[in-house]
């Protein structure tokens, strides 16, 4: 799924063929309504989908070197590109062409020689699908209120994060980050403050993240959650040393607060090598109960588990 552009931006379709003229006859058909980038051999079409992420592939079946059918069924083993509708696109109409090309997950066939008003419905049709299908996604795996990633993310991220680090052999870490008296300040500021102060902590801890493989979300009422994979006990403090001051650093007011003058925010983190027979549970158990470690510290700090606790 694109995250960046892909609202307002056309869509962005790749071509690979290892012909030329073929290459340029889809260009001309399609270059006004899509943008279009063009690989002529399966290994360049690899790199590029992971380059630039195209929401939709024209992919020529018959290619020296790797053929569409292999190039596919890479694209269909990664999880990050597995999504992308591959359309195929061959000269070689027999019947059992299509049916495998079908058979490794494309959407749609396109025989060549081609018609220019079928290619040009049929991709259409497939990246109007594609937006609507990343448009859903954003919206199911977002928090409405805070616009940052919602529970629903991140027990699909913690999962997948949690079967890596397991073939790994990596440490993973979770961060129950839980704002300090809040049922203050809702009650003295209003619910409509108390809103607005969740959608800043939440966007200031998103912000904070700085690896690519951190991940934030709302996980519910006024707690957030961390999922920090490859990060050392060591790494994950210092990551919740930094959310603790992006919070404290918006500033906003709370006198009611026992934590000190302004809204802030206290994290339980829990940090384990992930084993074949348990699950993430025992993980969120240790950050819950870090979490309670440091509320009863005094709130604004972190609590952490020793070093690599096995679970
Ligand atoms: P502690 O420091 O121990 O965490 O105390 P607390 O007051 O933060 O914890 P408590 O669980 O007692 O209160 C949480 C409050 O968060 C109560 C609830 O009304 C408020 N809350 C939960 N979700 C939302 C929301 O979406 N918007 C607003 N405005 N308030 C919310
Ligand atoms: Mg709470
Ligand atoms: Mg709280």
């Amino acid at each position: 799924m694109r995250t960046d552009d892909a609202v307002s931006a056309k869509s962005r379709i790749l071509i690979v063929d290892d012909d030329r003229l073929n290459i340029m006859a889809l260009t001309a058909i399609l270059r006004v309504e899509f943008e279009l980038i063009i690989a002529t051999d399966g290994a360049q079409a690899l790199t590029l989908v992971a380059e630039q992420r195209p929401d939709l592939i024209l992919l020529d079946v018959v290619m020296p070197h790797m053929n569409g059918h292999e190039v596919c069924r890479q694209l269909k083993q990664d999880e990050a590109t597995q999504s992308i509708p591959i359309i195929f696109i061959s000269g070689r109409s027999q019947a059992e062409d299509e049916t495998l090309g079908f058979e490794l997950g494309a959407v749609d066939y396109i025989a060549k020689p081609f018609n220019e008003l079928v290619v040009i419905s049929r991709v259409r049709s497939h990246a109007r699908l594609k937006r609507q299908s990343d448009l859903l996604e954003r919206m199911v795996m977002s928090d409405a209120l805070t616009g940052i990633p919602n529970r629903r993310a991140f027990d699909q991220v913690s999962e997948r994060e949690w079967q890596r680090c397991r073939r790994t052999q990596t440490p993973l870490s979770l961060l129950m980050i839980d704002v300090d008296m809040f049922k203050q300040f809702n009650d003295n500021y209003g619910h409509g403050a108390g809103d607005t102060c969740l959608i800043l902590v939440g966007r200031a801890l998103a912000a904070c993240t700085r690896r690519p493989g951190d991940f934030v979300a709302r996980y519910g009422g006024e707690e957030f959650v961390a999922v920090l994979a490859d990060a050392t006990a060591d790494e994950a403090r210092g990551e919740a040393e930094r959310f603790l001051s992006a919070v404290t650093q918006l500033e906003i007011a709370h006198a009611y607060s026992l934590a000190g003058p302004v809204v802030s925010v206290s994290i339980g983190v829990a940090t384990t090598i992930p084993s074949a027979d348990k699950g993430i549970a025992g993980l969120k158990e240790a950050a819950d109960q870090m979490l309670y470690e440091a509320k009863k510290n005094g709130r604004n700090r972190l609590a952490a588990t020793d070093s690599v606790k096995p679970l």
